[in-house]
């Protein structure tokens, strides 16, 4: 895990609320142990508005502007644990939203690329890693075609639900890639995992059921 360190205030309270989170995501099932040390080391309330810090340990998604939400922990650790990410290993992100979600794979070593289509919250968010000085490289636009000029990717993940399988994000996995995509209709997602086997053929696992704010986009929902 890299040593990042955080600049805005991170007290006994919030660290106690952590373990308290760790325990819980470990009683829904999240066992990479990896994946749980991060979640207990980043502050999620620097991701949150500052009225609201107290929240910020609850299993729970939250808003966070422009009509959208930071997610779940549990689905972050659940996200992040399909990924199976290894240090120096280089990551799209579809979402940016908060930079929680970011943040974690940051502090698992990876090389992180993460594209958001909301002006706002892009520039909220970039300007949040610059004051944690986290190593994120942040875009503005539509993620839901990958970001082919970064590719091969070892991890793809994508933080709002789409509702088709798209093909160029597959393309940009490497060999032995993960691509972890909530697909399915506005209101409920299956969370898919495509691995990229060899050059043309890929495994496609299936989740269980997870809800998310839609990718819009060209590969995504209409705008
Ligand atoms: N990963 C985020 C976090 O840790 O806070 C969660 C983000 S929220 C559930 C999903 C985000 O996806 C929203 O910020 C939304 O604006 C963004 N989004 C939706 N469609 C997109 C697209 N085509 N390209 C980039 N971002 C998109």
């Amino acid at each position: 895990m890299s040593k990042i360190k955080y600049t805005l205030e991170d007290s006994f309270k919030h660290k106690g609320r952590r373990k308290r989170l760790v325990q819980e995501l470990r009683g829904k099932g999240i066992t990479d142990q990896t994946v749980l040390d991060a979640i207990l080391t980043v502050p999620r309330h620097f991701f949150f508005p500052k009225d609201f810090w107290d929240e910020a340990y609850e299993d729970k998604a939250f808003p966070i502007g422009s009509g959208q939400t930071i997610s779940q922990p549990y689905t972050v650790a659940f996200q992040t644990q399909l990924l199976r990410v290894h240090k120096g290993a280089q990551i799209l992100e579809v979402g940016t939203g908060s930079g929680y979600q970011a943040a974690i794979l940051a502090h698992l070593g990876a090389k992180v690329f993460t594209i958001e289509r909301v002006e706002e919250l892009y520039r909220k968010t970039t300007q949040l890693f610059g004051k944690l000085k986290l190593p994120v490289t942040c875009y503005l636009g539509d993620g839901s075609m990958g970001l082919p000029q970064k590719s091969p990717f070892d991890g793809i993940v994508v933080t709002a639900g789409g509702n088709s399988l798209a093909e160029q994000l597959k393309e940009q996995l490497g060999k032995g890639g993960r691509l972890v995509v909530p697909t399915g209709n506005r209101s409920i997602q299956k969370m898919v995992l495509i691995e990229r086997l060899v050059e043309n053929k890929y495994e496609r696992t299936e989740h269980g059921d997870f809800k998310f704010v839609p990718l819009l986009g060209k590969n995504g929902w209409e705008t």
